[in-house]
C-alpha cells in the first residue's frame, strides 16, 4: 500500500488542505491519506484551538471519504509530538507499506528545525506541494535538496507539473505542483475574529462546529497593534 501522511495543526482544516490531499492522492496513486492533527504544544498560543477541537474538525471534514482518515496519535498525547516518532509508529502499524509524508513548501523549509531530520528522510518518502505565495525556487535554501534552479523554476512557471528525485537516503522526494487554493487557516481565524463570513472556505460541518463552539472568537492580544 502507498499511504500519504498529512500532518498539520489544522487550526482549522480548510479546502486548501483537502484539495491538496486529494490532488496528491490522485497524482501519486496513493491508497489512503492519513490526516494527523498535532497535539497541544507545551506553551499554547491564544488562537490555537485545543487539540480535541482540531481533531474533531478534521474528523468532520473527511467524514464520508473512505480514502481519507484522521489519526489521533499526536493530538491526544501529552507533551510535544515529534514527526519522527509518529512515522516510527506508522511504520510499525502499516508494515510493508510505503509512506509518503506530504507537506507544503513552507513546511519543508522548516525541516532543519525538526528532530532527527536525516533519520526521518530515511524512513519516509516526501511530497512537497506548491502553495500560494510560495515558490519552489525557495527550496534552493534547503540543505536536503540537490536540485538545479532551472528545474525549480520550471515547476514555478508551470512548465512541468512534478519533479522526482532520490534522496541521499534512497527515499523518493516528489515536488508537486497542485492547483492553487488560496485559503489559509490564519485568514479563517482572522475572519472569525472580525465577524466576517468563512462560508465556502471550509466544509460546512466545520464552519458550524466553529460557530457552535465559539472558536477563534477571542481577540488575539499577541497580534494586536
Ligand atoms: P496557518 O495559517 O495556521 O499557519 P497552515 O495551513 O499553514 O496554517 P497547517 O495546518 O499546519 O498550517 O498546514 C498543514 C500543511 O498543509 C502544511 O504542510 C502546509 O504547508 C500545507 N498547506 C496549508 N494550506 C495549504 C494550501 N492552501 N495549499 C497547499 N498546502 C497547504
Amino acid at each position: 500500500m502507498k499511504i500519504g501522511i498529512f500532518g498539520g495543526t489544522f487550526n482549522p482544516i480548510h479546502y486548501g488542505h483537502l484539495r491538496a490531499a486529494e490532488d496528491v492522492r490522485e497524482k501519486l496513486a496513493l491508497d489512503q491519506i492519513l490526516f494527523i492533527p498535532s497535539g497541544n504544544p507545551p506553551l499554547k498560543t491564544e488562537d490555537l484551538a485545543d487539540a480535541v477541537h482540531r481533531y474533531e474538525m478534521t474528523r468532520l471534514a473527511v467524514e464520508g471519504n473512505s480514502l481519507f482518515r484522521v489519526l489521533d496519535i499526536e493530538c491526544f498525547r501529552p507533551g510535544k509530538s515529534f514527526t519522527i516518532n509518529t512515522i516510527e509508529i506508522l511504520l510499525e502499524r502499516y508494515q510493508g507499506s510505503e509512506l509518503y509524508f506530504i507537506l507544503g513548501i513552507d513546511a519543508f523549509l522548516e525541516l532543519p528545525k525538526w528532530r532527527q531530520t536525516e533519520k526521518l528522510l530515511s524512513l519516509a518518502n516526501f511530497v512537497v506541494l506548491s502553495r500560494p505565495e510560495y515558490q519552489f525556487t525557495e527550496l534552493l535554501a534547503s540543505p536536503y535538496l540537490d536540485i538545479k534552479q532551472t528545474s525549480l523554476r520550471s515547476l514555478d512557471t508551470g512548465k512541468i507539473e512534478s519533479f522526482s528525485l532520490k534522496l541521499r537516503t534512497e527515499k523518493e522526494l516528489v515536488l508537486l505542483r497542485i492547483a492553487p487554493f488560496g485559503v489559509s487557516s490564519t485568514d479563517i481565524r482572522r475572519r472569525v475574529k472580525s465577524g466576517l463570513a468563512i462560508k465556502y472556505m471550509l466544509p460546512e460541518k466545520v464552519e458550524f462546529y466553529i460557530i457552535s463552539n465559539k472558536l477563534y472568537k477571542q481577540p488575539d492580544r499577541k497580534n494586536k497593534k
